[in-house]
């Protein structure tokens, strides 16, 4: 069984329950480890949500609307990012997470959306305490990527789907060799991957807090389907 490596957050269980019901193993990974260990044993690297990162990580001065951010966590993702890709491990990054993949690879972040864009979308939309989700925003996907073919059974016939939104930054300048997979009716960008990786791709919204209900199921199936190659090589 192919085991998923999954950073250590706050609201941990949804990603532990999207990979164990697509049959992943989980193995919890916090910045006491070193990377090494940290990746060894492991098929495939989830990397979760949180705070902000530090913007000096991408060369930029800290904007004061910057909230929760862990020093510990951006140095020990970002090595995390560097020697998975290395490895060519499957990397799925999900919110805060996509942020880390990006900054890893070269690229920077919008530090607040509402300050630094104008438009109506609301992405930082609360879930109601007797929900598991609620429904944001949709967003366009570009159709020859790795999300669309993952997403093909569940796209409408604009290629549009609806997500969740819980995030106030995004990515801004794009890492190189990557590309755009989603944006979201105000071009925020919702989703990247790199198409000369075996399977590297971030999303902006929470595709884990629908593990019960299934709308984002084949991410993880996908996901784990390339964990597995990973483990039998
Ligand atoms: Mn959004």
């Amino acid at each position: 069984m192919a085991v998923v490596g999954i950073t250590t957050c706050r609201k941990l269980e949804d990603y532990r329950q999207a990979v164990l019901h697509v049959g992943g193993e989980v193995r919890m990974i916090d910045p006491s480890m070193s990377v090494a260990d940290a990746l060894n044993g492991v098929d495939g690297l989830m990397l979760t949500g949180g705070g902000d990162l530090e913007p000096s990580h991408y060369g930029e001065a800290p904007s004061p609307l910057l909230t929760d951010v862990e020093p510990e966590r951006d140095r020990f993702e970002l090595a995390l990012v560097a020697e998975a890709r290395k490895r060519d491990l499957p990397l799925l990054a999900i919110c805060r997470g996509i942020q880390v993949l990006n900054v890893a690879c070269g690229g920077s972040l919008i530090q607040d959306i509402p300050s630094e864009q104008t438009g109506p979308q609301e992405h930082n939309l609360k879930v109601p305490p007797n929900q598991p989700f609620s429904r944001a925003h949709e967003i366009w996907v570009e159709k020859d990527s790795l999300l669309a073919t993952l997403m093909k059974e569940r796209l409408n016939d604009a290629d549009t789907v609806d997500v969740n939104s819980r995030h106030h930054q995004a990515v801004k300048r794009v890492a190189a060799g990557f590309k755009v997979s989603a944006t979201a009716p105000d071009g925020v960008i919702e989703a990247i991957e790199d198409p000369a990786a075996a399977f590297c791709l971030g999303v902006q919204w929470h595709p884990e807090n629908f593990w019960r209900t299934g709308e984002f199921r084949p991410l993880f199936e996908g996901f784990l389907n390339a964990a597995q190659t990973t483990r039998a090589r």
